[in-house]
């Protein structure tokens, strides 16, 4: 059963109204990149909760679709037996979560998942191991809040109910144009999730694994590494994102663009161990060939294969993927 509550008509405020209550000028908006902009940054992640990405334009949602969506997301939460509630739901400072996450939150009202969202949302779920979303041996259910993206409340935690479970979700990164890069990132936030005993300890038991395989301390391989990645990327005359923001996976269509995400991710991983472990189950996730390439140039064969099969086994279940899996979404 879904606990989903029905969102009063009252909270669907008109954008305009949404920036006169705020106090802000339309002007900010054109601090978004356009929609169709290939330069359009795509983080994956983010634990710093902050989560760019060029804007779409804001769907109009009518009472109708608006009721549509709320049981469409009740469908969802029975489907996959989680959790599926706003920020604004479960946080009674959704408001000052929103100022504090930065123009993302500001600007848009978590509760805008539409029925494309969901039913992408829907879709992503479908992709990915059981073992992700499934309550686990306690009866212990996944909350996916719709908010800014991030795991276990991250740096809006203070702001929120704690879930032992959790990971947030932007509506930014769930448009039916870059379904890739939905599960992608999915693959990425489940990645910190399942690695992860409980949100109340977010350290990685799997840390002295990943130091096990990798033959050494993460910080000194951390040291090593960022300057290969520098190298190369001067090397290729490959401009790094310093923030991990990268295209949408979707839109990469040349070698060169997939070699500055592959650069970018890889060097973003290098933030912490946890991220590293996500990095790698996002990649994981594009295939074994593109998990060959991401990380071969840096890593002796046998630590790419032993890192593979961590994600294969300690993360995905056994799934494995084929190289860049595209499906349709029938929204
Ligand atoms: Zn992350």
């Amino acid at each position: 059963m879904s606990k989903s509550k029905e969102l009063p008509p009252t909270r669907r405020s008109s954008l305009m109204q949404r920036f006169a209550l705020l106090g802000i000028s339309v002007s900010t908006a054109l601090l978004f990149k356009g929609d169709n902009n290939l330069n359009n940054a795509f983080a994956g992640d983010l634990s710093s909760g902050h989560a760019l990405v060029g804007a779409p334009a804001l769907p109009f949602v009518s009472n109708e679709g608006e009721q549509n969506s709320n049981k469409l997301r009740e469908k969802i939460a029975d489907e996959f037996g989680i959790e599926i509630q706003t920020l604004d739901e479960v946080s009674t400072a959704a408001t000052a979560a929103r100022i504090f996450n930065g123009l993302e939150g500001l600007l848009f009202s978590y509760q805008d998942w539409n029925e494309q969202n969901l039913n992408l949302l829907e879709h992503t779920l479908e992709n990915l191991p059981e073992k992700f979303y499934q309550p686990d041996e306690n009866g212990e259910k996944v909350h996916i809040i719709l908010g800014p993206l991030t795991h276990c409340g991250s740096s809006i935690k203070n702001f929120m109910p704690f879930y032992p479970r959790e990971i947030m979700l932007s509506s930014l990164y769930f448009r039916p144009e870059i379904p890739l890069s939905a599960t992608w990132v999915l693959a990425h936030e489940f990645g910190h999730l399942v690695t992860t005993d409980s949100c109340r300890q977010t350290d990685s038991p799997y840390l002295d694994k990943i130091e096990e395989i990798l033959g050494g301390n993460f910080d000194q391989i951390k040291q090593d590494l960022s300057g290969e990645i520098q190298t190369q990327a001067e090397q290729s005359d490959l401009s790094i994102e310093e923030s991990g923001f990268v295209l949408p996976i979707d839109s990469i269509k040349t070698p060169v663009q997939e070699a500055i995400v592959r650069l970018t991710r890889l060097k973003y991983g290098l933030s912490n161990q946890e991220e590293f472990i996500a990095v790698i189950a996002e990649s994981y996730f594009l295939g074994k060939n593109y998990f060959q390439r991401m990380y071969a140039p840096f890593f002796p064969q046998d630590v790419v294969d032993n890192l593979y099969e961590f994600a294969r086994y300690n993360i995905f279940d056994g799934t494995e993927y084929p190289d860049y899996p595209y499906y349709s979404c029938q929204a």
